[in-house]
């Protein structure tokens, strides 16, 4: 058995030895599209940013030093708008009206804000206030120059990237194409969502949760539906997911009579790189590669598929997107009860965060074990703790992060 982060080594170097352009390949998409995916191209700035010296107060345009002593009075000589610049250039005494946004006029060297000034007629405004030299202004080029490098590939495109890519004319984005994720669930006892289970049944609920993870990873998800316990059934499901470039089976991984997947996994020659994580829940994660496809074995338990998920297939999707990040961040909490540590395995378990003004305090959620979906609706995150003796006592800082 060994331990998460040698488990994450070992995927991380199988994912970087398989990494090549070719695979994932880059799409263009339209700019509203290209929320969340990762950008596959530098994006540069293609001029000045702002392109010319503006305003960013409604107000008049000063040559500073003519407003050092306030009040003054000045003589307006021209208007100055968003998209019309004023074509003069202002003198000593002189100033232009301006609006924000709009170019500064010749000669100007501040803005002062209209709620500073008085009007005594409609040629002269009164300054009440003096002004520092470059005030109420962005000179042209403060934010970037042309050229400049602003968004590097292997970025997830964000918020405020769709607003700057907009900003450089990239109306078309070259993004990562989405990886195809091949979801099998396997069991006798499973049911689809729509029928009702008899007494000895549950609904696959599995193949619900690894989608949506999935998707929310960057991947194009496939169900393949339900495997039964047979060798026959799940070859001819798992010669399907091998196609893809991630294939994941729940279930029958674990030490049961009826837990073939693994023997499947052999008969098609997938290499198989560990089989046991000293982690829980998720203990029998199965993680292989095949050709050109990720293969995956995760246990049936839901909350230890989504647990393996989290850990081990979502850095995988993220590689093969040639994603810059590809751990989510742990982040620190203080512990609220205690969290009892086993000294065979890190834990991750469900847990609830909450914000106290000083900090995240973090408790346990109330969950009975690893089928307890009820429990973990309960929890927005997974606390990690540690494989040790004794446990993490109240008020100690404990790490976590949120499960989303
Ligand atoms: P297994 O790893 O196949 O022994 O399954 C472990 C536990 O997870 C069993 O109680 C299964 O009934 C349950 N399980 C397996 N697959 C699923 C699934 N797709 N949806 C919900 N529960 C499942
Ligand atoms: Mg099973």
């Amino acid at each position: 058995m060994i331990s998460i982060e040698r488990g994450l080594e070992i995927v991380s170097s199988v994912a970087a030895e398989q990494a090549r352009q070719d695979w994932m390949p880059s799409e263009i998409v339209p700019l509203t599209e290209s929320m969340s995916r990762i950008l596959r191209e530098p994006v540069s700035s293609d001029s000045d940013s702002p392109p010319f010296d503006k305003a960013i107060r409604d107000g008049f345009a000063v040559r500073f030093e003519d407003v050092q002593r306030a009040p003054a009075t000045l003589r307006i000589i021209g208007e100055s708008r968003a998209g019309a610049g004023a074509d003069v250039e202002v003198g000593l005494g002189q100033c232009c009206e301006i609006m924000t946004g709009a170019p500064l006029p010749k000669g100007t060297t501040a803005v002062v804000m209209v709620e500073h000034t008085e009007r005594p007629n409609v040629e002269s405004v009164r300054v009440l206030r003096s002004v520092r030299l470059n005030e109420g202004l962005l000179r042209q080029g403060t934010e970037a120059k042309k050229g400049d490098r602003l968004l590097e590939p292997g970025r997830k495109i964000g918020l405020a990237d769709i607003g700057l890519l907009a900003s450089v004319g990239k109306a078309q984005i070259a993004v990562s194409k989405r990886p195809r994720v091949a979801i099998i669930a396997t069991g006798d006892e499973l049911v689809e969502v729509t029928d009702r289970p008899t007494s000895s049944q549950i609904r696959n609920s599995n193949s619900y949760t690894l989608f949506i993870q999935s998707a929310r990873a960057g991947a194009d998800p496939v169900l393949l539906g339900i495997g039964r316990d047979n060798l026959d059934d799940l070859r001819e499901k798992i010669r399907v997911g091998l196609e893809a470039d991630v294939m994941l089976v729940s279930g029958g991984v674990s030490m049961g009579k009826y837990d073939l997947v693994e023997s499947v996994f052999a008969e098609f020659g997938v290499r198989v790189f560990f089989d046991k994580v000293a982690m829980k829940p998720g203990k029998p994660t199965v993680f292989g590669f095949h050709r050109r496809t990720f293969v995956f074995g995760l246990p049936g338990n839901p909350v230890s598929t989504m647990v393996s998920f989290h850990v081990f297939v979502r850095p995988v999707i993220l590689s093969l997107l040639k994603a810059v990040d590809v751990q989510r961040p742990l982040l620190q909490a203080k512990l609220e009860a205690p969290a009892k540590c086993d000294p065979e395995r890190a834990a991750l378990v469900p847990a609830l965060v909450r914000f106290d003004g000083e900090g995240y305090r973090i408790a346990t959620a109330p969950w009975k074990g690893s089928s307890d979906l009820v429990g973990l609706s309960k929890a927005n995150a997974l606390i990690v703790i540690p494989r040790r003796e004794g446990s993490l006592e109240p008020g100690e800082t404990a790490e976590f992060f949120f499960m989303e």
